[in-house]
């Protein structure tokens, strides 16, 4: 073997204190001035651009070439401030209402950083920071009426919750050899949701190998609900023609328009079939914590599993979804596996009896419990709920706005917080792409400007002008500013388009 004089790349033993400082003074000082920009930046979001392009030298930096060589922590810090922190996606501004993002909290930004410096691994073992996460679990269990077997774990958002929750599914309607053997040939599993259920429902069959095209894709009802009939008849033909019926999926609020299917009439047409009945709650499952809304939910306590994300509507950081399972032997018997390194203890740290590694798909886990156990504790499930109802009216406001211009046409009833309308009520422009249709144009121009920001989507095929108001900070001036802004954006636009 080389000497170390011989052989350029081997170093001595590690000595000193690692990569922790010598001297922590400065590095703290940095800290609290970091902390300090990020609460200002938290405290005056409304006042600066919503989102702004970045300018090309900008962009330039993030080509520079490998860091070999250290760099002091606070020419980090003074490039975040200059390259990244103006320039970044605009969800905690209070005039976002583009796609279903949450704002954050300064609470929730806390807890993320303590975690961070705790820097626990969540796949398992015996810690206190599980015992969190599972504290969570238990709350939603009870905000949501699962039963005692009751069990779930965080995962980075809905579409993975989703698919989590399908391939417990799976396993439950073929027993564990699935997982070893796969699908037995010819058999052709078929899952059910309305036609309006996220796009990552049909990429988790995908996903799991079971197919998109095994997804039915049911049509809905004018509220946008999906047709019980419809729904019914599809299982039946299925079955006729040999497919297997094993999963029914429910939307608690759609995507696009935040339609809630009729869930308590879903739970029993699953029990009919003896299907698995899972429920996409991303988007509005948590409002069941405003007894206003809670009603809207009405037969959720029945499903076998729930998808849902604090990071929406609840407005803990990015990311924290959440799947709840009305069982948890069936997490088990989907995700456990017995690797030797995994070995389990009756004492000490390889102790525990709860490990998430057993019931999900992830080894290695950050602590997202612990920013969404700050939120929930230091704003009250009540303050969550009474913020997802504020944004409810203000969606109505939007509606009734809407209503009363007679130059914007309302697509889809409201439900909950999502409003999709038009400027003009021209059919779909032939030929053209959506993003350059008068109202693709019109949400361009609006988040160019970088004060109000709704998103473009597509309502029976017509592009549409969508305003999802997720954010605790939207306020009605925001709205007001919505509305001026595609009338006139909307006027130079059409007045263009004739000229
Ligand atoms: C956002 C959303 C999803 C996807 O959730 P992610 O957290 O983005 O993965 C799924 N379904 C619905 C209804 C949603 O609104």
């Amino acid at each position: 073997m080389p000497s170390s004089e011989q052989d350029p790349h081997s170093v001595a033993l590690p000595a000193g204190p690692g990569l922790d400082p010598a001297d922590w003074s400065g590095l703290r000082a940095e800290a609290h001035r970091m902390l300090d920009d990020m609460l200002d930046h938290i405290a005056t979001l409304a006042e600066r651009p919503l989102w702004q392009p970045a300018p090309a030298e900008v962009r330039a930096r993030f080509e520079a070439p490998l860091p070999l060589a250290p760099t002091p922590l606070g020419d980090v810090h003074a490039d975040f401030l200059a390259d990244i922190l103006p320039y970044g996606s605009g969800n905690g501004h209070p005039g976002f209402m583009g796609w279903v993002q949450g704002g954050g909290t300064a609470a929730g930004m806390l807890g993320e950083m303590l975690a961070a410096g705790l820097n626990s691994n969540l796949g398992g073992r015996d810690h206190v920071p599980l015992d969190v996460e599972r504290q969570i679990g238990r709350w939603m269990r009870d905000i949501f009426g699962f039963p005692a077997a009751a069990d779930g774990l965080f995962l980075t958002g809905a579409s993975q919750a989703n698919f989590c929750a399908l391939l417990a599914a799976r396993t439950r309607a073929l027993g564990g050899d699935v997982r070893r053997k796969g699908l037995p040939a010819r058999l052709r599993l078929t899952a059910y949701a309305s036609r309006e259920a996220h796009g990552c429902i049909p990429r988790a069959m995908d996903m799991a190998g079971l197919g998109s095209g095994q997804l039915r894709q049911i049509p809905t009802d004018d509220d946008r609900r999906i047709d019980l009939d419809a729904l019914r008849a599809a299982i039946i033909v299925d079955r006729a023609e040999g497919h297997l019926p094993f999963l029914l999926i429910g939307s608690a609020g759609t995507v696009n328009t935040g339609a809630i299917d009729d869930l308590d009439a879903l739970a029993d047409i699953a029990t009919e079939f003896g299907l698995h009945y899972h429920v996409d709650g991303a988007l509005g499952a948590l409002g069941v914590l405003s007894p206003e809304l809670k009603p809207l939910f009405h037969g959720i306590e029945r499903a076998d599993s729930l998808a849902f994300d604090f990071h929406k509507w609840a407005q803990v950081p990015y990311d924290a979804g959440f799947l709840l399972v009305a069982d948890g032997s069936w997490l088990r018997a989907a995700f456990s596996s017995d690797a030797a390194y995994l070995t389990r203890a009756d004492a000490g740290l390889a102790g525990g009896d709860w490990w998430p590694c057993d019931i999900g798909p992830d080894l290695s886990r950050g602590f997202r419990a612990l920013k969404t156990w700050f939120t929930i504790r230091t704003y009250g499930l009540d303050q969550l709920g009474s913020a997802m109802v504020g944004t409810c009216r203000l969606a109505k406001l939007l509606a009734d706005r809407v209503d009363a211009e007679p130059v914007l046409t309302r697509l889809a009833p409201v439900a909950l917080n999502v409003v999709c309308f038009s400027y003009g009520n021209a059919p779909t422009e032939a030929g053209v792409a959506p993003r350059h249709s008068l109202n693709g144009r019109i949400v361009e121009r609006l988040h160019l400007e970088g004060s109000v920001a709704p998103s473009l989507t597509l309502v029976d095929g017509r592009p549409a002008i969508r305003a999802a108001i997720v954010n605790h900070r939207t306020r009605a001036d925001d709205i007001d500013r919505l509305v001026a802004g595609v009338l006139r954006v909307g006027r130079e636009e059409a007045g263009r388009a004739l000229a």
